[in-house]
């Protein structure tokens, strides 16, 4: 049954056109207005020299059976592709040398990552009561007390990196990992938490994010934004920048002027409902008029700088073994990025068979200063580190660069008072909506989970 309600939708990443897809199921009367003159937000991919390049997203971890019945309603269904079996081995750089993650208990007792000291650390989590104030801890606080000091600088510090470009010690535990810290708080740790954790996982037909496959497509992550964009088409208005959004004053029903400029002209339309998903920052300009408390609680949100550098060598070149995912690199290792994605590896088509391609990272919340200097030294010092680890003594034969200025919103130690303000401020102003990835989670997975979740609040408004 049509549903006669119209919504305006802010930002066409995936949060944006996730949503506006379930919403055009029930109906909904949609418009999407997009900065950029394409669909994707941070999914991009390009295809230059035979190299295959996501400037953002590599892949997505398949957490939710939503992800699949949104990639078989856009006709993707043979497009999709998951990841080689090989790269669920990954590794952690010390000393300059790259050790294997454990990935059972005879390896873990073997590997050189840990030493004996650390190891035995871990076997007393299950006897590490419950903190007093959970809600207030840092990752990194969290898990020296439950796993020890060693089991952060060399397991958690190097992951947090790999996830959220994020510093363990301003991360809070709840916000950022809610489902390590529910552990804690309803199971009483890890282990008994993890083992019950995996019977109700069985119930709600979710995958743990350990065991979630990775998934991307033959031709990159920005293949899923693009053929939701087309299924949505005519409802989309590119080159468009949301500048304002207004209650209409005269009108007795609750509804919203989006006021936005497309080719240096100034538009406006009117919505019952408006759905923000572009980044904390942009949306403090755009609804600061009706809340000035909101503004301070989005501007908080920290989005440090990333760079990703992009590499292709000849495979002959390359000293050491391709059997992984890549390496993560802990602070402590004082190195110029923060870890390598073997590309090539994990999915196929990314390069030519005698090619190898790589992701690195640089920069974060643990090195924003890195980006005072200038790019060709970020690139220098990144290439030539990462050459030395893996044993190549030639210079890549392909170079592609991004810089993120504002890369990804960080969870940080109070983001729950954010929280807490984006929910009154919804409830004040029935019919505005704030989504995209400073809530909620920041993978590709959770914001399609969350568009599930915006879909039912917004049917319910
Ligand atoms: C470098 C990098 C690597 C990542 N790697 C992974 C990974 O491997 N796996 C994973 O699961 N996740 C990864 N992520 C995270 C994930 O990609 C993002 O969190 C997710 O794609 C965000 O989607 P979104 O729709 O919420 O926001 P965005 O993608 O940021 O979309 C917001 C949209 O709003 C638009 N916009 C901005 N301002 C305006 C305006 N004024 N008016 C109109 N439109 C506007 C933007 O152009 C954009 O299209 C990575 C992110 C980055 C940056």
């Amino acid at each position: 049954m049509a549903n006669k309600k119209s919504i305006t939708i802010l930002g066409a990443g995936i949060s944006g056109l996730a949503t506006a897809h379930w919403l055009k199921k029930e109906g909904f009367d949609i418009k999407i207005l997009e900065l950029k003159n394409e669909p994707g937000g941070s999914m991009e991919t390009i295809n230059q020299n035979g190299f295959l390049v996501d400037f953002g997203p590599n892949s997505g971890l398949e957490t939710t059976p939503l992800i699949r019945q949104l990639v078989n309603e856009v006709g993707l269904s043979d497009e999709m592709i998951y990841a080689s079996e090989i790269s669920n081995k990954r590794f952690i750089l010390r000393n300059n040398q790259l050790h294997a993650l454990p990935t059972s208990a005879s390896v873990f007792l073997k590997t050189k990552l840990f030493s004996l000291k650390g190891k035995l650390r871990l076997f007393g989590e299950p006897f590490i009561g419950k903190s007093s104030d959970g809600y207030y801890q840092s990752i990194a606080e969290f898990v020296q007390r439950r796993l020890g000091k060693e089991f952060l600088d060399y397991a958690i510090d190097p992951f947090v990196s790999g996830v959220f470009a994020g510093d363990p010690y301003k991360l809070s535990v709840k916000s950022a990992f809610p489902k390590l810290y529910r552990l804690e708080e309803i199971y009483g740790g890890l282990v008994k938490g993890m083992i019950k954790g995996a019977r109700e996982r069985k119930k709600r037909a979710e995958e743990s994010k350990q065991s979630a496959k990775m998934f991307s497509f033959t031709n990159g992550m920005q293949t899923l934004p693009k053929a939701i964009a087309k299924n949505l088409s005519g409802s989309i208005l590119y080159k468009c920048r949301v500048q304002k959004v207004e209650r209409v004053s005269d009108s007795t029903e609750s509804q919203w002027k989006i006021l936005y400029e497309q080719n240096g002209k100034q538009n406006e339309l009117v919505a019952d409902l408006v759905l923000s998903t572009v980044p904390a920052y942009v949306t403090s300009k755009i609804f600061g008029s009706l809340d000035k408390n909101l503004i301070q609680h989005l501007e908080d949100i920290y989005y440090p700088p990333v760079m990703v550098l992009y590499l292709g060598f000849n495979k002959k070149d390359i000293g050491l073994p391709l059997d992984g995912f890549g390496f993560l690199i802990p602070s402590k290792e004082k190195k110029n990025f923060l870890g390598a994605i073997w590309s090539s590896t994990i999915f196929p088509n990314r390069c030519d068979d005698d090619k190898a391609a790589f992701t690195l990272f640089v920069g974060g919340a643990r090195s924003p200063q890195l980006f005072d200097a200038d790019k060709q030294i970020l690139i220098d010092n990144a290439l030539n580190e990462f050459k030395e680890i893996m044993k190549i003594n030639v210079d890549p034969v392909f170079i592609q660069e991004r810089i993120w200025q504002k890369a990804i919103p960080q969870y940080n130690l109070g983001y729950i008072e954010h929280e807490n303000y984006f929910d009154k401020f919804e409830k004040e102003n029935p019919g505005i909506f704030l989504g995209g990835n400073y809530r909620g989670g920041i993978s590709v997975g959770d914001c399609v989970k969350n568009s599930e979740i915006i879909l039912k609040k917004i049917i319910a408004n």
